[in-house]
């Protein structure tokens, strides 16, 4: 092994280039501190974990996050505006229609799949001026030290070693950062499982995207390119196989039945995925000289599509602490340590709130609807209708819904760091 003066060193090491690790490489990128990516999977690989079929529902915090990092333009072309949001809940009187105008807006967001964010992915992180990529290698060990992080990555060459002033550990629910820093996390089986796949609906779906509440998990239905539409069809997890080897016939018959053909019925479909859903909380996210965010800090239901939203405002915040924190270093002798112990506090107590607020959203949400008890269900109903009748309420739950929740980070609010 390299002594300790061979090895290369780095201001910062992102582990995890996926979606939320190399959002985070492009906002730090312009800031000219030395950075590397260690990512396991390759960026086109069909098995790339992050960069899958999945659609996803960007809010409008995200797009103006995207646009300062220069990635929406590379993806705007595959994203479908969303124009009005539909909630209700199965076999209930009463749905919450949410429409952007009541915020004096024409969309709530966009829907764009993961798989293109990894083809824009895969152009933009060659090419950045100050940051290595190395894919495809794993962390497979991480000791943090008083100055700065060793870690030690293996390819199909084999081992080598390097050091960090700063480890982001951006490497999903089952982090190995996380893991190796001794951070424990809450766990809950939601004992559900998400079927995701493409369908084309008889009629144009105009941009809405429909949420329908049922108790065995929600299912909701996203505009999509050409119109097609992203299903996402959450079950018991004990019928997950059996939805799974269904004909498309009768997968897209019992689909029908259960959307209760609000598009007409689907005419066709694409490849099914199927991913299980749990509740994993880091119960710390930055440890000396570590921090981890994204999916490794978080990873929650997908109802209500909040996942990467929060994830890239983790990004934003810390791209904004740590740019913060180079602008001040002239009151600090001229030096920088982007692992110091402040910035760090710095960015956990910012991100705390946001935190608590968005996962307390989409777990209570989760639990709620498959809460089978009379006390539930009548909070449920009371809970539609005051959306359905009370206009602020729904402006309320839109506005925290597109990501503006506690201090905006600049970059979501169209500012540059
Ligand atoms: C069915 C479904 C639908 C969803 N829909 C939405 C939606 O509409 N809107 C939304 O905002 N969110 C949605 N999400 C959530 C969203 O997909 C996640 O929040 C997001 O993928 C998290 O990104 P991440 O980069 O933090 O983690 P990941 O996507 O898990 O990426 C982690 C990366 O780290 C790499 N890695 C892991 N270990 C190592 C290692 N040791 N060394 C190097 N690299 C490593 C992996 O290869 C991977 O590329 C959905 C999730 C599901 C399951």
């Amino acid at each position: 092994m390299a002594g300790a003066e061979k090895q290369p060193f780095y201001d910062l090491a992102i582990i995890g280039g996926g979606l939320v690790g190399a959002s985070l490489a492009c906002a730090l990128d312009p800031l000219a501190m030395k950075t590397v990516v260690v990512e396991s999977v390759a960026y086109r690989a069909a098995t790339q974990p992050s960069y899958d079929d999945r659609t996803l529902a960007l809010s409008a915090s995200s797009c103006a996050i995207l646009r300062g990092l220069g990635l929406w333009s590379k993806i705007a072309s595959s994203a479908t505006p969303i124009r009005e949001i539909q909630v209700r809940e199965l076999d209930r009187p009463g749905r919450v229609l949410m429409s952007p105008s009541e915020l004096g807006l024409d969309r709530f967001g966009h829907v764009v799949e993961a798989r293109a964010f990894g083809a824009a992915m895969a152009e933009i992180l060659p090419n950045l001026k100050n940051t290595d990529v190395v894919c495809p290698v794993s962390l497979v060990s991480l000791e943090p030290q008083e100055e700065a992080c060793r870690l030690t990555v293996r390819d199909d060459d084999g081992e080598r070693s390097f050091r960090a002033r700063l480890v982001v550990g951006a490497d999903g629910a089952e982090s190995f950062v996380r893991k190796s820093l001794g951070i424990e996390a809450e766990r809950h089986d939601y004992n559900q499982s998400a079927v995701i796949c493409n369908v084309t609906p008889e009629q144009d779906h105009q941009g809405r995207a429909f949420e329908l509440f049922t108790p065995s998990g929600p299912m909701a239905v996203m505009p999509h390119l050409n119109g097609r539409c992203g299903l996402i069809w959450c079950v018991p997890t004990r019928e997950v196989a059996a939805l799974m080897d269904l004909s498309e016939a009768e997968f897209m018959r019992r689909a029908n039945l259960r959307f209760g053909q609000r598009l007409g019925r689907f005419l066709k479909m694409g490849k099914r995925s199927a991913y299980p859903l749990k509740l994993v909380r880091a119960l710390e996210d930055v440890r000396p000289r570590a921090v981890v965010i994204g999916n490794a800090s978080h990873a929650i239901h997908p109802v209500g599509a909040q996942g990467f939203n929060l994830g890239l405002r983790d990004a934003a915040v810390l791209a904004e602490v740590l740019a913060d924190g180079l602008r001040d270093r002239s009151r600090n002798d001229g030096r920088f340590d982007p692992g110091s112990w402040d910035l760090l506090c710095r960015y956990s107590a910012w991100r705390k709130p946001d935190h608590d607020g968005t996962i307390a959203y989409s777990d209570g949400l989760a639990r709620l609807y498959s809460n089978p008890s009379p006390l539930a269900s009548a909070g449920r109903l009371a809970g539609l209708l005051a959306h359905a009748f009370v206009p602020s309420l729904r402006r309320q739950l839109a506005v925290k819904s597109m990501g503006y929740r506690g201090h905006i980070p600049r970059l979501a609010r169209g500012e540059s760091l």
